[in-house]
């Protein structure tokens, strides 16, 4: 059986490619997860066989019976990273190691076989080289890839399926906020949660983000652009937004964010920030902040700067948290220095600029 070591990919590149004159317009203003490259990367599991079937092939609609288990029970998981263009003109990728972990911890949770991750690394890297024509030319672009995997058994009893399709689509983005805006409103979700403790919160499956739709939809009801999740049990502590991590700069030095206590998705932004904080002097604290404590931190001016973290917007500051009862402003409402100083940190680290101490950035 594959262990996934010494499966080979078998190239199929598409016959019809997106003309190069189309693809160049198309590039100017690609948006965020609307345009897609030429290819994918696909592997079948199965019980029986292992890993195997390994391609990179057109992209495009992949057939599924009605009775797909993962149509049904939804066991799917998946990931956001990100292929840059770097200074030197080179292609790389930001830590995809943590990528091809977070993706086997999700599987683990879901009982969804363990994608290898040499074979992670391998999909991903091979999808880039046959699309590299396909890095946006806006400022800021990057070609967003998205590994994913489902139950693709035909079976409807409830039971762990025992085959799977493993795929990667790429799309080039541009900024990932459509306002564009220096900071970002959020609400206060006191209705919904996002995760429970025993639930699948840490886990990056499907599931999580269907859930945490209707909570999405009252944000931008109330005028905000992201929603925040409060703990489950006591609808005191705040987690995290719909997709991005948190943290708060406090007047003394110190950064708090969330511990991650498993309702969380480990973020590797998250984590990367948390390294270079560090370097910047920062006292870093993973530890519990109550919603009550940011509102009343931000009235008193202990609070400077609230920004969250993640693949998609990098680092955005939270200007607004507004809730059913009232809103607070942080700060001035605006971006504040350290938001700004460790956003262009990680950038000009991920885009070749700034020397990569800590060997995250890998070149293709
Ligand atoms: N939290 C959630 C719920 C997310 O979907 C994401 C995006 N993957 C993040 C945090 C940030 O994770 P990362 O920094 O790895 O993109």
């Amino acid at each position: 059986m594959a262990d996934g070591k010494t499966l080979e990919f078998n190239l199929e590149p598409c016959a019809t490619p997106v003309h190069a004159s189309e693809r160049e317009r198309l590039l100017e203003n690609p948006g965020f997860g609307s345009l897609f490259t030429d290819h994918m990367a696909m592997i079948r599991y199965s019980e029986a066989q292992g890993w195997h079937d390994a391609r990179i092939t057109k992209r495009e609609p992949i057939l599924m019976d009605p009775a797909s288990s993962v149509l049904h029970y939804a066991q799917e998981i998946f990931e956001g990273m990100k292929a840059y263009r770097l200074a030197d003109g080179a292609t790389a990728l930001f830590r995809p190691e943590e990528n091809a972990k977070r993706f086997q911890a999700s599987a683990r949770r879901m009982a969804m076989p363990e994608l290898p991750e040499p074979l992670f690394l391998k999909s991903v890297e091979a999808l880039v080289d046959i699309d590299r024509e396909w890095f946006p030319s806006v400022e800021g672009g990057s070609l967003y890839l998205r590994p994913f995997m489902f139950a693709s058994e035909v079976f409807l009893g409830v039971r762990p399926a025992k085959e799977y399709l493993y795929l990667v689509i790429a799309s080039p983005a541009g900024g990932y906020f459509k306002s564009g805006a220096s900071a970002i409103s959020i609400w206060v979700s006191e209705h919904y949660s996002r995760a429970a403790p025993g639930g699948t919160g840490a886990a990056k499956c499907g599931g999580n983000y269907a859930g945490s739709l209707i909570a999405q939809a009252e944000a931008i009801e109330q005028n905000c652009d992201q929603v925040v999740f409060l703990d489950a049990a006591e609808h005191k502590w705040v987690e995290e937004l719909g997709g991005m991590n948190l943290f708060f700069v406090m007047n003394d030095g110190t950064l708090v964010t969330p511990p991650l206590s498993g309702t969380i998705l480990p973020g590797i932004t998250r984590n990367s920030i948390m390294t270079l904080a560090r370097e910047e002097g920062l006292t870093v604290v993973e530890q519990p902040y109550a919603i009550d404590q940011w509102e009343a931190d931000a009235a008193s001016g202990k609070l400077v700067e609230t920004f969250a973290c993640g693949t998609a917007a990098v680092v955005t500051a939270v200007g607004t948290v507004r809730s059913s009862g009232g809103a607070f402003t942080i700060g001035s409402g605006g971006p504040g220095q350290l938001t700004e100083k460790l956003r262009r940190r990680l950038v000009d680290i991920q885009r070749g600029i700034a020397p990569d101490d800590h060997g995250w950035v890998k070149k293709l």
